[in-house]
């Protein structure tokens, strides 16, 4: 293996850390690590300048009555500890706390999580060909072994799945993201932020090189709102989802009044279902419900040789969150 350098920089502030991003092309930032060091060991990643964040003042949670504002810089492990998330995001502190492990959540940050890459692993090993990695080059998912791979948003030239937990529960919720870059700021609606891959796998998301996030903006549900997260994966924990579901039901006087539903696992991007949450509007909570809203939820999955078992589990997984909380006293 060749030893790379490369020249690390610690920014004392926001405006210094953007600047430095956007006047360098090689240049990235580096927040907790879990993410950027591997790919950067695993040589896919290979950055020349990297911009360190983690001293800037963008770790705190804030609550008013109807957001949590997040720093871009929190931990997994100390949002979920929130007492507002404890109280009131019971789908967000679930899908933290069923991902990775405590020593990784404790150096993870709410804003690396949004943005960490794919666990296709082809990806990740540079003598495989990869049209995310290297624009072009081809996909050794698609002709490879693809159990874990992506049903909904797939192209022709990538099928990988987005890998975080977190990112499903925020984007059935509504959330936002606040982005800073040179010399402007603007919100972005997670359901606005990522890019399936089309014909540019390597395009994930909206943000323009040096674009930085610093705050998560959290709708907070009414009080009365059910809500959790379910994550089925291979083996109980330390592990990534085959298929998850994030759910929210405002159910009153045996109706459901206000329904939230995204998935994780089988998406190229985390993926919300506004369909099913139509169906549910107005609904009586129900297996007929529950089944109609399943249904609308894997609407258009693609299978291929060996994933197509997820359109299943993903149907069972929609209905077995939706009648758990229906079902909560
Ligand atoms: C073994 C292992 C198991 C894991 N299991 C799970 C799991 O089950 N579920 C799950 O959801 N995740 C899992 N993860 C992923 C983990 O949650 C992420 O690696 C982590 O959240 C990334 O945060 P970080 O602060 O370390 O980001 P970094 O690694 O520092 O950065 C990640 C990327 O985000 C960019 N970046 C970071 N912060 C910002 C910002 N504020 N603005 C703009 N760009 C930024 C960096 O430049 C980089 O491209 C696992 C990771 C590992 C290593
Ligand atoms: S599925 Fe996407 S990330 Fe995986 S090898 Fe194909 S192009 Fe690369």
């Amino acid at each position: 293996m060749t030893m790379r350098s490369f020249t690390y920089v610690r920014a004392d502030s926001v405006d210094q850390a953007v600047t430095e991003v956007t006047a360098d092309p090689e240049a990235a930032y580096l927040a907790g690590g879990t993410t950027q060091v591997d790919l950067m060991k695993d040589e896919v990643f290979r950055p020349l300048r990297l911009v360190d964040i983690t001293r800037l003042p963008l770790r705190e949670v804030r609550a008013d009555d109807d957001t949590l504002t997040v720093g871009a810089l929190t931990t997994m492990e100390e949002l979920a500890a929130h007492e507002v998330v404890t109280d009131r995001l019971p789908l967000v502190r679930q899908a933290l706390l069923l991902g990775a492990s405590p020593q990784l959540r404790h150096m993870a940050t709410m804003g690396g999580n949004l943005l960490q890459r794919t666990r296709c692993r082809y990806f990740r090993d540079p003598d495989v060909a990869c049209n995310k990695r290297e624009p072009g080059a081809g996909c050794g998912a698609i002709d490879g072994f693809h159990r874990m791979h992506a049903v909904l948003g797939t192209s022709p030239h990538c099928i990988a799945t987005h890998a975080s937990d977190v990112a499903v529960p925020l984007l059935a919720l509504g959330a936002s993201v606040r982005i800073r870059g040179q010399g402007a700021e603007r919100v972005v609606p997670l359901t606005e932020f990522y890019r399936v891959p089309g014909g540019t796998p390597h395009v994930e998301n909206v943000l323009e090189h040096g674009e930085l996030i610093t705050h998560l903006e959290i709708p907070l549900p009414p009080r009365g709102t059910r809500s959790g997260y379910l994550k089925v994966r291979d083996r109980a924990s330390y592990e990534f989802a085959l298929v998850s579901v994030a759910a929210a039901l405002l159910i009153d006087d045996g109706t459901i009044r206000a329904a939230h539903l995204a998935l994780g696992g089988v998406g190229t991007v985390p993926w919300r279902v506004p369909r099913a949450e139509e169906l549910l509007r107005g609904a009586a909570p129900g297996p007929d419900a529950f089944a109609a809203a399943a249904e609308a939820a894997l609407g258009g999955a693609q299978a291929r040789r060996d994933n197509g078992f997820k359109i299943e589990l993903g149907r069972r997984a929609v209905v077995r969150m939706l009648s758990t909380l229906a079902e909560e006293p």
